[in-house]
């Protein structure tokens, strides 16, 4: 959470200085650690979940099941999906593992649209990609519906 939301706070400055309607969601504002595997976050924790007492439920899929992270040799790795227990609302997505950092943004479009778990398990991810692994735990998360598991 560093440059991209100083230049999010940087573009809702200058959008309130000449009269516009700026949005910030300070929680869907991704936080990534560049090392190796990466690491990318976005929306709560599940810590937070608890403590805030929202009824939820978790999905995950590890790399180890991913066709592309087979082919690449990169299978440590998992994501994982929090989701609301009543409505299906994605609350929070966790990745550790090759691409997090630029798949976590698939997460964001999700939360910024309120989509739920369901949402993008219906939503077709070309084959063999890592995004398939949000698609899985988003699958996993719904009702232990996960394909390649
Ligand atoms: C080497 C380096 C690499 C980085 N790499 C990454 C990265 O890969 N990814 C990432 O997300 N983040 C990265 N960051 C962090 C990121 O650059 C900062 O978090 C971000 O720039 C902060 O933006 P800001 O606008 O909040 O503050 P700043 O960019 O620090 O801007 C504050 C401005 O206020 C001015 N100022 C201070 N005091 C006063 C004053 N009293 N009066 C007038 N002006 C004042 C300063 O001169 C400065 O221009 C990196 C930072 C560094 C130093």
């Amino acid at each position: 959470m560093l440059a991209h939301k100083a230049e999010e706070e940087g573009t809702f400055i200058a959008e309130t200085i000449v009269g516009q309607k700026p949005h910030i969601h300070y929680r869907l504002i991704p936080g990534v650690v560049y090392t190796w595997p990466e690491v990318a976050a976005v929306g709560y924790t599940e810590e937070e979940v608890k403590q805030e007492g929202i009824p939820y439920k978790v999905g995950s899929f590890p790399f180890k099941a991913l066709g592309r992270a087979r082919a690449s040799m990169d299978v440590d790795g998992l994501v994982k999906v929090l989701a609301h227990k009543e409505t299906d609302e994605i609350l929070g997505v966790h990745m550790i593992g090759a691409r997090a950092a630029d798949m976590i943004a698939e997460a964001v479009v999700a939360m910024e649209f309120r989509a739920s778990a369901e949402d993008v398990s219906r939503m077709s991810h070309a084959h063999p990609t890592y995004t398939e692994a949000f698609k899985e735990a988003c699958l996993d998360a719904t009702d232990k519906r996960a394909i390649n598991m």
